[in-house]
């Protein structure tokens, strides 16, 4: 299952991930520092070097927003013109 990803605006790396329980708000990531508001990592990851699923989320949202931007920007090409 993946989690709604919705950039934060006028601000870099930092993401509203939805919580996969219903009915809860979303938790603030920010993917440059590694940290996301939700409990589980405010409990048991923080400092851990380990990451939560929203953090994770977030930066496959981040990756694929860059890809499309190299995409768009024929830096790269999509058939890598074989
Ligand atoms: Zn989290």
């Amino acid at each position: 299952m993946s989690l709604k990803v919705t950039p934060v605006e006028h601000e870099i790396c930092r993401f509203y991930v939805e919580s996969s329980v219903e009915g809860r708000d979303p938790y603030l990531v920010d993917t440059l520092r590694g940290e996301c508001g939700c409990p589980h990592f405010q409990r048991r990851l923080k400092g851990s070097n380990e990451f939560c699923k929203h953090i994770c989320a977030a930066r496959e949202f981040e990756l694929n927003q860059h890809h499309e931007r190299l995409i768009e920007s024929k830096l790269v090409s999509t058939n890598d013109g074989i």
